[in-house]
C-alpha cells in the first residue's frame, strides 16, 4: 500500500497484541456487526454501549481476578502533589521509575463485554428474560501473540439473564445457530468444549468439572494460514452471576448465559478464507452478513 498505512488487514503498532484497522478491515468488522445483528433480529435485545473500563470491584466480586489474574490489565494513577511530580518528572526523560508511586485505582480494563451488564441488573428481580446486546472494546494482557491473539480487541455478544431452564435452551439454540452461520459464511468451523474457568480458580479439578458441565463451548475457525483460533464462545454461568449481584428470575438465583463474538478474530478469519477486498466476496457469503451493503 502505497500509504504504507494498510489496506484490508490490522497494521501493526510496534508493541505486541495492539493493532490499527485500516478501512478495509474496519468494513469487514462493519459486515460482521450486520450480519450479527441479523441473526439477532428474532429477539429483542436491548442495545448498550460499553466503556473499555469497568469498576474495580466488579470485576473483583465477579471472580475474574481469581481465575484469571494474569490477564486483568489495571488502572494506575498518581496521586501525589505537583512539588512530588516535580521530583519524580525527570525519571520520564532518563528511562527511570517514574511511575513507582502509581496507585491502583477504582477502575480496570474491560475484559470481556458481558460483565457490566450483571452489575447494571444488581438487585433486580425479573419477572421475564433480560436480553441485551453489547459491544466493547476489550483489554487482555495476553503472554503470547501469535495470528489473532491481540490485547486489545473488540467483543460483541448476546447476553441474556434469566431461569436456568431459559438460559440453558437459549445458549444451546444460538450455539447451532451461530455454527451454521460460520458454515454458510465458508469458515471451516469446529465445536468444542473448553475449561476456561471463567469462575472458580483456575486448577485442574475446577477445570475438568467444568468440562463435564459444558459450561463453555468455543466455535474454532482458521484466522490466519495455519492457525486456528476461538472466534466466538457459547457460554452458560449457572447462577454465578445472579448469586454475586443478587438478581432473581422467577423468585430464584438469575442464571446467565452470553455468546461472545470476537470481531478481529472473525474478520481475520474472512478475509483469509475470501480474499482482503470485501466487495468481491461471493454473494452467498454477502448475503450471511446483512447483504453486504457497507460504504
Ligand atoms: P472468551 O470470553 O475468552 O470466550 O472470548 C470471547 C471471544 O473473544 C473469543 O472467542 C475470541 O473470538 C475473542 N478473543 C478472546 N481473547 C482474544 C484475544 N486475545 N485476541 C483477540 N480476540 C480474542
Ligand atoms: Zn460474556
Amino acid at each position: 500500500m502505497s500509504s504504507g498505512l494498510g489496506a484490508g488487514l490490522p497494521l501493526g503498532t510496534g508493541v505486541p497484541g495492539v493493532f490499527l484497522s485500516p478501512p478495509g478491515f474496519e468494513r469487514v468488522i462493519g459486515l460482521l456487526r450486520d450480519g450479527i445483528a441479523a441473526l439477532a433480529a428474532d429477539e429483542p435485545f436491548h442495545r448498550l454501549v460499553i466503556p473499555p473500563v469497568i469498576s474495580r470491584a466488579t470485576i473483583e466480586r465477579a471472580g475474574y481476578v481469581a481465575a484469571f489474574p494474569n490477564l486483568l490489565g489495571t488502572v494506575h494513577g498518581y496521586g501525589g502533589t505537583p512539588n512530588g511530580w516535580a521530583r519524580l518528572k525527570p525519571l520520564v526523560e532518563q528511562g527511570g521509575e517514574w511511575h513507582a508511586q502509581q496507585q491502583i485505582g477504582d477502575l480496570v480494563l474491560l475484559p470481556a463485554a458481558c460483565y457490566p451488564v450483571y452489575a447494571a441488573l444488581e438487585g433486580k428481580a425479573l419477572d421475564e428474560p433480560a436480553k441485551v446486546t453489547v459491544e466493547a472494546s476489550c483489554f487482555r494482557q495476553e503472554a503470547t501473540s501469535e495470528p489473532g491473539r491481540m490485547r486489545s480487541f473488540r467483543m460483541l455478544e448476546l447476553v441474556t439473564v434469566a431461569t436456568d431452564e431459559h438460559c440453558l435452551k437459549w445458549r444451546a439454540a444460538r450455539l447451532e445457530q451461530v455454527e451454521g452461520w460460520f458454515t454458510e459464511l465458508g469458515l471451516a468451523v469446529s465445536v468444542e468444549v473448553a475449561d476456561d474457568p471463567f469462575f472458580g480458580p483456575g486448577r485442574k479439578v475446577y477445570q475438568a468439572a467444568q468440562r463435564m458441565q459444558e459450561l463453555k463451548w468455543e466455535l474454532r475457525v482458521p484466522v490466519a494460514d495455519g492457525t486456528v483460533q476461538a472466534v466466538a464462545s457459547a457460554n452458560y454461568h449457572k447462577e454465578h452471576f445472579g448469586d454475586t449481584f443478587g438478581i432473581t428470575a422467577g423468585g430464584e438465583p438469575a442464571n446467565t448465559s452470553c455468546v461472545a463474538f470476537g470481531l478481529e478474530r472473525l474478520a481475520m478469519a474472512l478475509i483469509t478464507r475470501h480474499g482482503e477486498d470485501s466487495t468481491q466476496w461471493p454473494a452467498d457469503v454477502l448475503a450471511a452478513l446483512g447483504g453486504g451493503r457497507r460504504a
